[in-house]
């Protein structure tokens, strides 16, 4: 889905991501999000839109739904990327943006989203204290109560437990979870990290190894 109030540019993501067999259903308003948001598989969010402030709708959005999100803004400044990942954007994009890359970036976000891969069996469960992980079902588990991650966030914290109690560097994570083309996104990492923190209501889960990387204590 395609959330853009402006014609030129939601004609141009549609028409673009119809060359690559992507089939894009079109929103003007963030109230249209929220309303359809169960029928798509991904969503495209501007953030300029006429009924509310798209960081508004996405922090909404987040309430009811973990589908990916990719935000593609003019809005370049630290604050509102950093903004946006925290409320659950799964990747940030400033206008303009070349079709390959955004389909590059919808692909890769896509995969974080699907169920694990194969080597992942039912019952492929990671504990870490009192923190657990089920690859397969997608879920994560603190105390016996679930917490809603977004995929990206998944994605971070799986990469850590699978190796829980080792030392893990950044690129490691990167490649994991945005694959190796991703380097850039390296201060978003810290973003997500800081959001897995906080909603794992465990800080000490995951310890920073300065200049090198992270590690998921167990
Ligand atoms: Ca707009």
């Amino acid at each position: 889905m395609v959330v853009e109030d402006d014609d030129a540019v939601a004609d141009a993501i549609g028409d673009g991501l119809r060359q690559y067999a992507v089939d894009t259903a079109r929103a003007r308003r963030a109230g249209d999000l929220l309303r359809d948001h169960a029928n798509v598989d991904l969503v495209v969010l501007d953030l300029g839109l006429p009924d509310m402030d798209g960081l508004d709708a996405l922090r909404k959005l987040r309430k009811i739904s973990g589908v990916p999100v990719i935000i593609l803004t003019a809005r370049g400044d630290d604050r509102s990327i950093v903004r946006g990942l925290r409320l659950g954007a799964d990747d940030y994009l400033v206008k303009p943006v070349g079709l390959s890359v955004l389909r590059a970036r919808i692909d890769a976000v896509s995969r974080r989203a699907l169920p694990a891969p194969a080597a992942a069996s039912i019952g492929d469960v990671i504990r870490a204290g009192n923190v657990q992980i089920d690859q397969y079902a997608r879920k994560v588990m603190v105390d016996g109560s679930s917490v809603a991650l977004t995929p990206t966030e998944f994605g971070v914290l799986t990469a850590l437990a699978r190796r829980a109690g080792q030392a893990v560097s950044r690129e490691e994570v990167m490649d994991e979870v945005w694959g190796d083309a991703y380097l850039a996104v390296s201060r978003s990492l810290d973003v997500h990290i800081a959001a897995v923190r906080a909603k794992i209501g465990r800080p000490g889960l995951i310890a920073t190894i300065r200049g090198f990387g992270f590690r998921l204590e167990d």
